[in-house]
């Protein structure tokens, strides 16, 4: 059976909404030293709204409604976005067919007989798309104000750019603050262009910054981090952070997050804060000095 003490601490973690799935996670997180965070969806609310629209040809309408006709099938927080974003404007988006999506990158489906796809960068560069010279001003000064540019190409031309923006939880200034005050490193992984991951890195004091990861290049950064000797915990909420969470020491899934991180993870957070961590890791660590 496990010690009296931790299955107190196990109801006191319950009582702030974190759970764990095994009570092993508890005394593996009071040797953590290094946690890795995923941005979007866990440092920041994950619900982007759409903020403008650049389209080379034609209406800004006319390109939102392929666009999110084309997203119809992906979950991925910008696709919602999207969609919204045609709602609001009292569009009627069509159906569409031949939906593929690109992890990482972006998606690609048939639209009014038009294939379209709606990406970034390194999703173009793939399929060696140009993106219009009209467009750089566009990203660059949105991108500099911290939002994520999508470009769309019709029948694999550009056509057009959209700006999204992710805002900053309230709690998670407060949770990186205290994960540094404990002596913690905190490191900072997204899928995001550089300039929105510095810029949530900005907002929340953390220094160190990796942007423009694929899924399986944050599970690298997890195992290279534990190389140098590191014990390491890794909060997500996405599918594309599920072989990071399952790499990491304490792999931690936020509440609200996909299936694939709640499954991948050791322990969630409920209430999908930041500052759970750190509430977790003093309780860990308290408890862990009780048992030796
Ligand atoms: P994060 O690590 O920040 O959670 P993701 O790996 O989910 O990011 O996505 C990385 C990038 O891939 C996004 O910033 C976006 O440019 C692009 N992308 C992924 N899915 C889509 C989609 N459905 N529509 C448009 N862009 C997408
Ligand atoms: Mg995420």
């Amino acid at each position: 059976a496990a010690p009296i003490s931790l299955v107190l601490a196990t109801g006191k973690l319950a009582r702030r909404g974190i759970v764990l799935k095994e009570a092993g996670a508890l005394e593996r997180l009071a040797q953590v030293d290094a946690i890795v965070l995923d941005k979007t969806g866990t440092l920041t609310e994950g619900k982007p709204t759409m903020t403008g629209i650049s389209a080379l040809n034609g209406a800004p309408s006319s390109l939102l409604r392929l666009a999110a006709a084309a997203e119809e099938r992906s979950r991925h927080p910008f696709a919602d976005a999207l969609r919204e974003a045609a709602r609001r404007a009292g569009l009627v988006v069509p159906a569409s067919s031949a939906y593929a999506a690109y992890p990482g990158k972006g998606i690609e489906a048939t639209v009014d007989g038009r294939s379209v796809a709606v990406g970034n960068a390194g999703f173009a560069a793939d399929r060696s798309w140009t993106i219009h010279r009209s467009l750089h001003g566009f990203a660059a000064e949105r991108e500099a104000g911290g939002e994520t540019i999508v470009y769309a190409f019709v029948d694999d031309a550009c056509a057009g750019a959209f700006a999204l923006a992710d805002a900053v939880k309230r709690t998670s200034r407060e949770a990186v603050d205290d994960l540094q005050r404990q002596g913690i490193r905190v490191l900072l992984a997204t899928g995001d262009h550089p300039a929105a991951a510095g810029k949530a890195a900005a907002m929340t004091g953390i220094r160190d910054v990796r942007a423009s990861l694929l899924p399986e290049d944050k599970a690298e950064l997890i195992r290279k981090l534990q190389g140098d000797g590191s014990v390491v915990a890794m909060a997500g909420d996405g599918w594309n952070d599920a072989p990071a969470l399952a790499a990491a020491d304490v792999g931690i899934a936020m509440g609200g997050g996909t299936e694939a991180a709640l499954d991948a993870g050791d322990m969630t957070l409920l209430r999908s804060r930041l500052t759970g961590i750190s509430e977790a890791l003093l309780i860990s660590r308290l408890t862990v000095r009780n048992i030796r």
